[in-house]
């Protein structure tokens, strides 16, 4: 019951979610709660296990134990077409052969959408990133900014429950990247929707995250607000990762 009280605000759910990979165990006793319109960061260095946790959720991956719900609702019942997810990864390409219209437009069209109804959205989304005008334009005709504001305008075009980015500014170059990031917490604030956003940068976790979990060998070592753990890092490599070692 205490459970069920608490599951009722969170949209995602990881519940001592173990994931091995032959001998090794990459995800260990990974528990997880995020709530509506929370944008929640995954921290941590290379190899912590934030892409496995990511595509356990997106399916994927399956667990080996434990179990991921959204809106709680198992995801392991929800065929993959069905979770309501939206992504946006650093090596998640446009399709070159589509011009930016059809590749937005490409989930509706998949969802069996009519043409009116994709239209409309995806004219919505391409305004929402500021770039109404560039429906005709080919992936190879724009810059790496205007790529992945195309790609998050794919993201959200079908209204996902949740958005999952992972290193999404990675191929950026710094200038453009504190940009994008401030870009992408103003879309996330207009639109509403749930985000879990992987990164190994600091700044950018502390910049864009409403809580912050910090990941080590595939178990969160801290979460928090990002104030919090600035403040108050736990451990060693907590500060460490958070760009303070006191
Ligand atoms: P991160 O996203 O934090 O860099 P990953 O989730 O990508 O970490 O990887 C966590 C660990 O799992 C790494 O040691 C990685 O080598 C291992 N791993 C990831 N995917 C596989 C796989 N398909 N087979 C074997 N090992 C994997």
């Amino acid at each position: 019951m205490k459970q069920l009280q608490e599951s009722r605000g969170a949209v995602v759910e990881f519940s001592g979610v173990c994931k091995s990979f032959g001998d090794v165990e990459v995800l260990g006793n990974f528990t997880l709660s995020v709530g509506a319109g929370e944008f929640l960061t995954l921290l941590g260095p290379s190899g912590s296990g934030k892409t496995t946790a990511l595509n356990m959720l997106a399916g994927f991956l399956n667990p080996s134990a434990g179990e991921i719900s959204i809106a709680g609702v198992p995801v392991t019942a929800t065929p993959i077409e069905k979770r309501n997810i939206g992504m946006v990864f650093q090596s998640y390409s446009l399709f070159p052969h589509m011009n930016v219209e059809q590749n937005v437009g490409f989930p509706l069209k998949m969802r069996g959408a009519d043409s009116q109804v994709t239209q409309e959205r995806v004219a919505a989304a391409l305004d929402l990133v500021g770039l109404g005008g560039f429906l005709e334009r080919m992936p190879n005709q724009l810059s790496g900014g205007q790529r992945q504001r195309v790609a998050f305008a794919r993201a959200i075009v079908f209204e996902p429950k949740v958005l999952l980015m992972d290193e999404p500014l990675g191929a950026l170059d710094l200038k453009l990247r504190e940009r994008m990031q401030l870009e992408i917490k103003h879309y996330q604030q207009q639109i509403g929707c749930t985000v879990i956003y992987v990164t190994h940068d600091q700044g950018e976790a502390l910049t864009l995250s409403d809580r912050i979990a910090i990941m080590d060998q595939g178990q969160i070592v801290q979460i928090g607000h990002p104030q919090q753990i600035y403040d108050h890092p736990k451990s060693r490599f907590a500060a460490e990762f958070i760009g303070e070692t006191n």
